[in-house]
């Protein structure tokens, strides 16, 4: 049936969509797929099944606290599907997590998993809960309980969480064992990001900044602009941000700026990253009191006079508010959704070229997905190896999202929503709807 906008408007919308700015991730997602479904002449039912999460897991989790006291954490899984594989995504525990960013998390690892060419669908996992406020005992029994109330989610080839916002090796260690006492025999492909030592994978802690580095300087081979000559601010020092940094400085970038939430810091003549790295290490992972720089806001990193821009710290960091102050010639999205869509727009409007989040983070779930079948052959690769593959599906990926963006004549973004919506509609169109 041919595609009529109309028509899923009704399906979907009471009323047509403007364009918002409001801040919801998931309709942030939404509205980028509604573009890519437009351009695709999308069946309005197929919009339908590929816009809905297929499972939504809400569990109360309670935890004896070290006090002796029982608190009561609410936890989420959301499969948002599974066509091309079993679910795939990360656990992120903090206080304001919430069911829609959840939602939209879980999308983006679809569209995500999909551009890099990696058979996994896209789920997310999220704890409300401070993770900085509790005892490593109290966050154990907190991942062991949420594992154990989510025993019949996971599973090797059902669904796969690993690391996001907050979380580490260790706690996928945690899901690792819970799950493995449950099924009575260890299952390492449970989950990814885990400790070497556990069948994690070699690189793959650097996976995602390292990701961020390789689209980052295809981005910059396109517009003709020297790795030497470009000046790069990078907002968020965590897993992502600190390694794309140190990794985008080995190129040969000068690091002018860097944040977490302790606020910016600011060198002109560049900074050392990684004695930042070092400094942060020693000091509960923060920069905090960090003297050999230039305290500034995270607002301002946002706006600096820089060549390259990477958000790699959370949603909805560039907006209508600030996207028309933005200084940079390419951004690099670290962080899952740091850009809203009318700030989409302001920034097409601007010429600044966006290499987006389900592109540009994807780095992770590749080496995920090499994690994932290491641990099934029980044969594991070096280093090397790792990098190598990671370096070519980040490269492709990157090449084959540019000339669909050319081919549409669209953003970045547009142009991977595009090949993934269209990839995991044609594996849906090929599987049918179950009756
Ligand atoms: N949490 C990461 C992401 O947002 C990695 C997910 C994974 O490796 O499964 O892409």
């Amino acid at each position: 049936m041919p595609y009529k906008r109309d028509v899923y408007e009704r399906a979907v919308y009471k009323e047509p969509a403007p364009i918002r700015d409001h801040e919801n991730p998931f309709q942030s997602m939404v509205e980028r797929f509604d573009v890519a479904a437009e351009i695709l002449e999308l069946d309005p039912g197929f919009y339908e099944y590929l816009v809905t999460p297929a499972r939504i897991h809400i569990t109360a989790v309670p935890v004896v606290m070290d006090s002796g006291r029982v608190k009561v954490f609410e936890g989420y899984r959301v499969i948002h599907n599974d066509i091309l594989g079993p679910s795939k995504g990360g656990i992120r525990y903090a206080p304001d997590v919430n069911l829609d960013e959840v939602k939209a998390l879980a999308a983006w690892m679809t569209w995500k998993c999909a551009v890099v060419n990696v058979p996994f669908g896209g789920a997310k996992g999220g704890v409300v809960c401070n993770p900085s406020d509790m005892s490593p005992g109290e966050l154990e029994r907190l991942t062991r309980r949420y594992a154990a109330n989510l025993i019949d989610v996971f599973g090797p080839e059902k669904d796969i969480p690993a690391p996001d916002m907050n979380t580490n090796a260790q706690i996928m260690a945690w899901i690792l064992d819970t799950y493995s006492m449950h099924t009575r025999h260890t299952s390492n492909a449970v989950v990814t990001g885990k400790p070497i030592m556990l069948g994690g994978s070699h690189g793959r802690h650097e996976a995602t900044g390292r990701g961020v580095m390789t689209v980052t300087l295809a981005a910059m081979d396109k517009i003709g602009m020297r790795p030497t000559d470009a000046r790069v601010a990078v907002q968020g020092f965590g897993n992502v941000g600190s390694i794309a940094a140190k990794l985008l400085q080995e190129q040969g970038c000068r690091i002018v700026a860097v944040s977490d939430v302790s606020g910016g810091y600011y060198n002109e003549d560049g900074l050392d990253v990684i004695a930042m790295m070092e400094y942060a290490n020693a000091n509960k992972r923060s920069l905090d009191g960090y003297q050999k720089a230039q305290k500034i806001s995270n607002d301002e990193l946002l706006t600096l006079e820089v060549d390259v821009l990477v958000p790699a710290a959370k949603e909805d960091q560039i907006t209508r508010h600030n996207a028309d102050q933005i200084n940079a010639k390419i951004i690099a999205e670290g962080a899952n959704g740091p850009t809203t869509p009318i700030a989409d727009q302001m920034l097409k409007e601007k010429g600044v070229l966006v290499v987006p989040d389900i592109l540009a983070n994807a780095g992770g779930v590749t080496v995920s997905y090499f994690e994932w079948v290491q641990d099934r052959q029980g044969y594991f690769w070096t280093l090397d190896r790792v990098n190598r593959r990671l370096d070519r599906m980040m490269r492709t990926a990157f090449d084959t999202v540019y000339s669909a963006s050319q081919k549409y004549d669209v953003t970045l973004r547009i142009g991977a929503y595009v090949l993934a919506v269209d990839k995991v509609a044609q594996a849906l169109s090929m599987r049918g709807i179950y009756a």
